[in-house]
């Protein structure tokens, strides 16, 4: 093989880092990533677990005179999101990536880099092919599926850890651990429609133009929320205008932010309520933030369907739209951070629909604030004979006020670079937390290269980066 990263160290981290590229990894498709795994545990005799769902465990025993202490756990994933340029050839079931150097950044020619988390699984096999010459027992967790819901954490059989401290290696900047993280879930929302013939004008309305971004880490931005935005025009026709819905359509993802709504009604008079349309979108121009500069409202006379919804269903859609609290309701005012938030991600109502799906989505890393909207969302349903199925749940990892793990993260970083490393939680959801509920008394932090741009061809990962997480690790270890 042709490797190209040269003068950064350790050099086998790098070649294990371009070894792994060559193998296509996209979520599901883990079993070569695996097999490699496997393959690499078996030559150095190392203890070894695969799962059917790709998941591999390795278990190395401490160096001489350490072989007693407590085992420390490492862990990231083996999957990545592929996504590449529209005018590039590529196939991710098949192809090696086209690794490449600008800058002193690595990426991949046209695609993503899969520093997300490839850059765990190379940390792992240099410590594994015993790059450190001293350690304690060290154990390595290899999950599969994590960019498509944390599959493999959530599957993984922890009966097989040891470890009560573990290094997540998901993180995205050097200068910092992550100690803490949100769980979630998904509530999907259906109600019964009753639909009657098409009377009235027909109006088209669509919201455009803003910013949206990730539901957890962008939800403390003030960006506003097309489906919310439309609630609040339909909310004025419905009070003035004897609204019917035909068709309503926001957002794409329960864990984006909708930057896009489009509405067809019935009004009694669509040029009445055009104007009005445009006046309630020239007082919300007026309060949103500047991410959102692009906002549009457009209202326009419209071609009328066969069918509307009756008075009582449409109002049924408008009012839990209207007042279902959404963005942040809760900071962690002691670390200043969001802590409860909910997104209205998706509105889907065709004309046909035989029902309305409305997706909201929870986060926190306390589970008593996920069960508290189960139960409000609950409430907002039953007052207009609606329900909700909640789905997708998944644990939180809350601060731990004692946590050595991360003292000895801090004494290190703050011994080898003169200055302490910023300790964060974040609003979103990682493997962390399905392993903690798994294992309570385990002691977490997560760090990790610097990445830009992940998810998308445009990633990018700072060698030098690399060299010191690694030396934090290894500093970490002496310890
Ligand atoms: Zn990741």
């Amino acid at each position: 093989m042709q490797y190209i990263i040269e003068g950064y160290k350790p050099a086998r981290l790098f070649r294990f880092f371009e070894e792994i590229s060559a193998i296509p990894r996209g979520s599901r498709n883990e079993a070569g990533i695996a097999d490699y795994l496997v393959e690499f545990a078996k030559a150095r005799g190392l203890e070894c677990h695969r799962d059917a769902i790709e998941n591999v465990f390795i278990r190395m025993p401490g160096s001489a005179g350490r072989e007693h202490e407590p085992a420390i756990l490492f862990q990231g994933h083996t999957d990545m999101v592929c996504e590449k340029n529209n005018d590039t050839v590529h196939n991710f079931e098949t192809d090696p990536l086209k690794l490449a150097i600008a800058d002193g950044k690595l990426y991949a020619e046209g695609t993503t880099l899969g520093a997300d988390d490839g850059i765990a699984v190379a940390i792992m096999l240099a410590i594994l092919d015993g790059e450190l010459e001293s350690h304690p027992p060290v154990e390595c967790l290899f999950t599969s599926q994590e960019e498509i819901g944390l599959h493999g954490a959530d599957a993984f059989d922890c009966s097989l850890i040891r470890a009560r401290r573990m290094i997540n290696l998901d993180s995205e900047s050097d200068n910092s651990a992550i100690v803490g993280c949100a769980g979630g879930i998904r509530s999907d929302m259906s109600l019964p429609l009753t639909r009657m013939p098409f009377a009235g004008e027909a109006l088209r309305i669509e919201v455009k133009g803003l910013m949206g971004g990730h539901s957890g880490e962008n939800i403390h931005l003030g960006r506003a929320n097309a489906n919310k935005l439309m609630a609040r025009i339909l909310n004025v026709l419905l009070a003035e205008d004897d609204l019917h819905l035909c068709t309503c359509v926001g957002g794409s993802k329960d864990n984006a932010i909708p930057r896009e709504c489009c509405a067809l009604v019935s009004v009694r008079s669509a040029a009445d309520a055009a104007a009005k349309v445009l006046a309630i979108a020239e007082d919300i121009r007026g309060e949103l933030v500047a991410d959102d500069a692009n906002f549009t409202v457009t209202a326009a006379p419209a071609a009328a369907p066969a069918v509307m919804l009756d008075t009582d269903t449409t109002r049924h859609i408008v009012l839990p739209m209207t007042v279902a609290a959404i963005g942040v309701l809760a900071m962690n005012h002691s670390v200043g951070m969001v802590e409860y938030s909910r997104n209205m991600g998706v509105i889907r109502l065709e004309e046909n629909s035989p029902s309305l799906r409305l997706v909201f989505s929870s986060r926190s890393p306390k589970e008593s604030q996920l069960t508290a909207s189960i139960r409000e969302l609950d409430a907002l349903a039953a007052l207009v004979g609606g329900s909700f199925n909640h789905h997708s749940r998944y644990p939180g990892w809350d601060y731990a006020p004692v946590s050595p793990l991360r003292d000895a993260y801090i004494d290190a970083y703050t011994r080898l670079y003169g200055e302490q490393p910023i300790i964060k939680s974040i609003h979103a959801g990682l493997e962390c937390g399905l392993l903690k509920a798994k294992i309570p008394d385990l002691d977490i932090i997560a760090i990790g290269a610097n990445l830009e741009n992940i998810h998308s061809p445009a990633e990018k990962m700072e060698l030098a980066s690399c060299e010191k997480i690694w030396t934090i690790i290894a500093a970490i270890l002496e310890m």
